[in-house]
């Protein structure tokens, strides 16, 4: 299957426009250490797809040369995006592609449903087909802008959320796709997860935030890495050397000291096997 890694940062970006903090100011003074929003390029068998359409998907698709248009003057071989959740920064791109006469959106239910209004938005622009993607789901968490909408009413009052696997609702999911596992934002790692871990070639997961206290720390949220719905890199990198495939780590949020390629914690995921996914990487599977 032909991969290109297209961007490997978390919302915002690396740097972040309105951020300061010694992870954006450094991709400022070294523009080799900046990070389009996570994304993929894949050649599925029924044609080219990206994962999740993010705020530079125009420039993500300039960027993957088998993604460029023509022969004809307006002929995309983009078939679609594939989506892993609703939320904003993976999804606002969907605006981006209003150009396309057709695409074709694969997601759970509630993401489609959320997406009601780009689906409205765009009706006039392209036809948008939609269909069910290939997901386990990994966390339960929903777009802010979706948190207080009847249907979430609705789920708490039916008290889904206080049971056990909250995450089945689908709002965010890993995307199995063909030899390769996506999961760029992962709240849980639930046996059936672990299980197409185990069968993947490569696997590409939530890489947002090193340590649990992260956000916190650097004053970014009130809530732990956890509780956004990201288990951080020191909680998933034991298991995850531990899986047969290729593995990477994708969307690092810009505290993450990742995003300094001298910080030390490159040599500890080094030493257990584990790659941390870069921009324009291409990954044969
Ligand atoms: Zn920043």
């Amino acid at each position: 299957m032909r991969l290109q890694v297209l961007g490997t940062a978390a919302g915002g970006g690396v740097p972040q426009w309105n951020c300061a903090c010694p992870g954006c100011s450094g991709a400022r003074a070294h523009p080799g250490r900046r990070r389009r929003h996570a994304s993929l390029a894949v050649q599925l068998d029924d044609g080219a797809y990206v994962v999740n359409a993010t705020p530079d998907i125009a420039e993500q698709i300039e960027s993957c040369a088998w993604l460029r248009p023509g022969p004809g003057p307006r002929e995309s071989p983009l078939k679609g995006v594939i989506l892993t959740d609703a939320e904003l920064d993976h999804t606002i791109g969907l605006l981006r592609l209003r150009e396309a006469d057709a695409l074709e959106v694969r997601s759970t239910p509630v993401v489609r449903h959320a997406l009601r209004p780009f689906a409205e938005l765009l009706r006039p622009y392209l036809q948008l087909t939609w269909a069910d993607a290939a997901t386990i789901p990994v966390s339960g968490k929903r777009p802010r802008y979706a948190a207080g909408s009847p249907e979430a009413e609705a789920e708490a009052e039916a008290g889904a959320e206080a049971e056990a696997g909250a995450e089945a609702t689908g709002w965010v999911s890993a995307l199995r796709l063909g030899p390769l596992v996506y999961a760029p934002a992962m709240g849980v790692w639930p046996d059936e997860l672990d299980e197409a871990f185990r069968q993947a070639a490569c696997v590409i997961v939530d890489g947002t935030f090193w340590d649990d206290e992260e956000p916190r720390r650097t004053g970014i949220s009130a809530r732990t890495a956890t509780q956004m719905g990201h288990l951080p890199i020191e909680a998933t990198m034991e298991r995850l050397s531990k899986l047969p495939g290729r593995r990477l780590y994708t969307h690092l949020n810009n505290t993450n000291p990742l995003v300094d390629p001298a910080a030390e914690q490159h040599e500890l995921l080094a030493e257990l096997g584990i790659e941390v996914a870069a921009d324009g990487m291409v990954i044969d599977l």
